[in-house]
């Protein structure tokens, strides 16, 4: 294996420090605390998961964290109700309904509910316009980790070619816009891509969001490219236990690539990282305070 590996888990823990210092800073100069909500709706065991895991490293680094667990018969116009109540709260400054809602609940509305300012997700449909022209935006945290690991690493990515695959609203097409931003030749693939292993052989970068385990081989990457893998996918072996996997088949793609994210370990605990790292910077912004860079 010659790859070097990006570990996501200890940047991501070095990001925490230096948030929690800034949130400190916040509360000593301006007696301001941070403050996260988290709204999930209904009994989803891996939102669950993740919602717990949000709250706890909320607190950690000296934040709020207000949870709001509604069950999943809750009506629309409940849900905008506490939206509502949270933008108007100002010990809220940053507000995340986690995905996905239950299917009676319209998921753009009550996005689109959530004041621009609070949406540290960065899912709101004028985050994802700012983010698009190029103007201050709140960033979707999954493609801002993985923009920070590969900035991290390489310093400039401009003239570099980068192929995502994946068009989400939530990965694949904020990532493509970030690397753009930074100078790259983006390439976007999906399921209708013709030839996804010979377009992939071109990337200098690969940034896979697909959600299929194992799906990119090392024989589609290009000998010393960067493989960011966001996929998480829960596998089922022959005796019956469980383990997480990427998109990306690590062994084969490690033995190519010249730097690559673990799963998991790498892009992962950076999407938790940054969302902290959003609620510092809303915080900021409604109190017209400096930003952290
Ligand atoms: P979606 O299901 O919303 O999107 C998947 C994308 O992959 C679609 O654009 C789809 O194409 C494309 N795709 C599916 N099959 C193929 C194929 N055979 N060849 C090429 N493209 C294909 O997933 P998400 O973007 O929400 O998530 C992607 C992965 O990332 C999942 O494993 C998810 O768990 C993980 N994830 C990880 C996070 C983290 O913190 N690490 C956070 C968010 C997601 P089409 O549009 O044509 O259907």
């Amino acid at each position: 294996m010659n790859a070097h590996v990006l570990d996501g888990k200890a940047f991501a823990a070095k990001l925490r420090i230096t948030i929690a210092d800034h949130v400190a800073a916040l509360q000593a100069g301006h007696g301001i605390v941070p403050g996260l909500a988290v709204v999930l709706v209904g009994e989803d065991p891996a939102s669950q998961v993740y919602v717990r895991s949000k709250g706890k490293m909320t607190v950690e680094v000296g934040m709020r964290s207000f949870e709001h667990r509604l069950p999943d018969t809750t009506s629309e116009a409940d849900l905008l109700g506490l939206i509502a109540q949270l933008n108007a709260d100002p010990a809220v400054h940053g507000i995340l309904v986690q995905l996905p809602l239950p299917g009676h609940l319209n998921s753009d509305l009550v996005i689109n509910s959530i004041d621009p300012a609070k949406d540290v997700d960065g899912f709101h449909i004028s985050n994802v316009g700012l983010l698009g022209t190029g103007q201050k935006a709140m960033v979707p945290c999954t493609p801002l980790g993985c923009l920070m690991l590969l900035r991290d690493h390489h310093g400039s990515l401009a003239g570099k070619h980068a192929v995502v695959i994946g068009r989400s609203n939530i990965v694949g097409k904020p990532m493509a816009q970030l690397l753009l931003g930074d100078s790259c030749t983006v390439t976007i693939a999906h399921s209708r891509t013709a030839d996804l292993p010979a377009m992939v052989r071109q990337a200098d970068i690969v940034v896979a969001a697909v959600g299929r385990a194992r799906m990119v081989p090392g024989d589609w990457i290009k000998p010393g490219a960067t493989v960011i893998d966001v996929g998480i996918n829960r596998i089922v072996a022959d005796d019956g236990s469980t383990s997480l996997v990427g998109d990306v088949d690590y062994d084969s793609c490690a033995a190519v690539a010249g730097a690559i994210t673990p799963v998991p370990g790498g892009v992962g605990p950076m999407t938790i990282a940054c969302l902290l790292a959003n609620t510092v910077t809303a915080c900021c912004r409604a109190n017209g305070l400096a930003e952290p860079e």
